[in-house]
């Protein structure tokens, strides 16, 4: 992308400062500072004969939409399973559906979804390039923070589909996200600083504000952009 309209998609954004791409060294200006566990999830929904990390992407978006292992199953239009590329190098992970995902069964859709796909496109990535999915497919009512045993029960449909996309770099978007995937109670201004490690295979996640909390706090977008260069640098390298 060149810098000019680079620029105008900054100005839509209404980012205002940001850091020159020189600044930015990919993946080796900060230490892999955390080491994090998908939390423990509990197989209450398998396939019969089939553990849910063995599924194919039919048959996951399948168990997914079967799932009744925890209460959120009453309350929900569609589950919201994730869309994107299957083979993505950049993962984007949320909390859960909200009212309009619930409707629509896709997630990060409204002003909140908008404000992604922005983000994505300046830093020359269209959304239909990257996997985003939530860490959990029914949307808790009232929009509520979801609960742990919630986590649990979900944790391993969202395990199976970063197994499946393999991707290059994971973004947790929001502080339900980071913590979950990071085992931590970190505050996310803490959390975006570093880049940390998920999983058996280490694979480099980046923490950042929620689109959601940047519609609310639009004075915390710089700090957004200079995440979102990091995360380019990070995809730029093999
Ligand atoms: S939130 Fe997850 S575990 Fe709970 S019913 Fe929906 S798909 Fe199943």
């Amino acid at each position: 992308m060149d810098s000019h309209r680079r620029q105008q998609y900054l100005d839509a954004l209404g980012i205002v400062s940001w850091v020159r791409r020189d600044q930015v060294v990919a993946g080796n200006s900060e230490p892999v500072a955390v080491e994090a566990r998908p939390p423990e999830s509990v197989p209450a929904t398998e396939t019969p004969g089939q553990p849910v990390s063995s599924l194919g992407w039919e048959a996951l978006e399948a168990a997914v939409a079967g799932c009744t292992a925890c209460e959120l199953h009453h309350g929900r239009k569609h589950t919201v399973f994730g869309v994107g590329d299957h083979n993505a190098r950049l993962m984007i992970i949320g909390e859960a559906p909200g009212a309009e995902e619930d409707r629509q069964g896709e997630p990060f859709v409204g002003r909140a979804g908008q404000l992604l796909n922005a983000l994505l496109r300046a830093i020359g990535l269209d959304r239909s390039q990257v996997f985003i999915a939530n860490i959990l497919k029914c949307r808790p009512p009232g929009n509520r923070n979801p609960e742990p045993d919630e986590v649990r029960a979900c944790a391993h449909f969202l395990q199976r589909q970063v197994a499946l996309v393999q991707p290059r770099v994971i973004l947790a978007v929001g502080g339900v996200a980071a913590h979950n995937l990071l085992q931590t109670d970190d505050a996310v201004g803490r959390l975006r600083s570093r880049i940390h490690a998920y999983g058996d295979d280490q694979i480099p996640l980046l923490v950042t504000y929620h689109p959601a909390y940047l519609l609310r706090r639009p004075e915390e977008k710089a700090k957004a952009w200079q995440d979102l260069q990091k995360l380019h640098g990070l995809l730029q390298v093999d």
